[in-house]
C-alpha cells in the first residue's frame, strides 16, 4: 500500500468534519465522497483547498458547490445504483462524478463550452465512463433519453423548468435550488403512483440557472 497523500487526508478529514455531523448519513453517498478525487476538478491554484468547507471558483465565473450540498443533493435523491439521472449544469464535472459512483448512468448538461470540455478530460482520466455529456440549455431537459429516476439541477432558477418535470420517471426525485438570484431553498420533489410531493430542505446560494425555463441572459 502506498503512503496516503495529503489529498486522501483532506478528503477523509472532508468526510468525518463536514459530512457526518451535518446529517450526511447514506453509506453509499459517504464512499462516493471518498472516492471521488475532488482535487482533480477545481484549478491547480485552488487544489491545496478542494477539500475545504466552502465553494470554489472553476472558470467562467462558475463556482462548484461546498462538499456538504454537494452530498446532501445526493442523499436526497435515495439512489441505488440502478439509476439513470439528469443533472443541469455540469460545471467542473465533480458533482455528475460523485453521481455517477451512485447510479447506472450519469446524462449531464452544461451550456459552456469551456468547461464541458475541461469535464470530459478529467472523466477519462478517471475512467468514469458511464457520463454522457452535452452542450445545451439544460433547462428543456433531454427529452431523447427521458424519462429519468433522478434530476438535479445544480444552478439557482426562480422555478422548477416545466420540461424537467415532465422528464422525471415515477417514481423519481428531483432536487434544485428555487428562488431569487441571490439566494434560494433547496426543494426536493418525490413523485409516485401520480402524487407528486414538495418539500424544502436548506436555504442556498447558487450561481444563476440561465436559458428558456430558468432566468434570462
Ligand atoms: N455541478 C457543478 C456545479 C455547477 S455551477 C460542479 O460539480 O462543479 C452551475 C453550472 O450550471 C455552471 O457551470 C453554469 O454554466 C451551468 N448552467 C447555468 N444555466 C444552465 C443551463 N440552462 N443549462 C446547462 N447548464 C447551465
Amino acid at each position: 500500500m502506498s503512503r496516503p497523500s495529503s489529498f486522501d487526508i483532506n478528503r477523509e478529514r472532508m468526510i468525518e468534519e463536514q459530512l457526518v455531523p451535518r446529517g450526511i448519513t447514506d453509506p453509499r453517498v459517504l464512499e462516493a465522497m471518498r472516492t471521488v478525487p475532488r482535487h482533480l476538478f477545481v484549478e491547480d491554484a485552488f487544489q491545496a483547498h478542494a477539500y475545504g468547507d466552502f465553494p470554489l471558483p472553476i472558470g467562467s465565473g462558475q463556482t462548484i458547490s461546498q462538499p456538504y450540498i454537494v452530498a446532501l443533493m445526493s442523499q436526497v435523491l435515495h439512489l441505488t445504483g440502478t439509476e439513470k439521472i439528469l443533472e443541469i449544469g455540469t460545471g467542473s464535472g465533480y458533482h455528475a462524478a460523485v453521481l455517477s459512483r451512485l447510479c447506472q448512468k450519469v446524462y449531464t448538461v452544461e451550456r459552456l463550452d469551456a468547461l464541458v470540455s475541461r469535464a470530459r478530460k478529467v472523466f477519462d482520466r478517471l475512467r468514469y465512463h458511464n457520463i454522457i455529456s452535452r452542450i445545451d440549455d439544460g433547462t428543456v431537459g433531454w427529452p431523447s433519453e427521458a424519462p429519468f429516476d433522478a434530476i438535479i439541477v445544480t444552478a439557482g432558477g426562480p422555478r422548477i423548468p416545466e420540461p424537467l418535470i415532465a422528464q422525471l420517471a415515477d417514481p423519481g426525485r428531483l432536487v434544485m435550488p428555487v428562488g431569487g438570484q441571490n439566494v434560494q431553498e433547496l426543494q426536493v420533489v418525490e413523485q409516485q403512483d401520480g402524487v407528486r410531493t414538495v418539500s424544502t430542505i436548506e436555504q442556498v446560494r447558487f450561481v444563476d440557472l440561465i436559458g428558456a425555463h430558468g432566468w434570462p441572459n
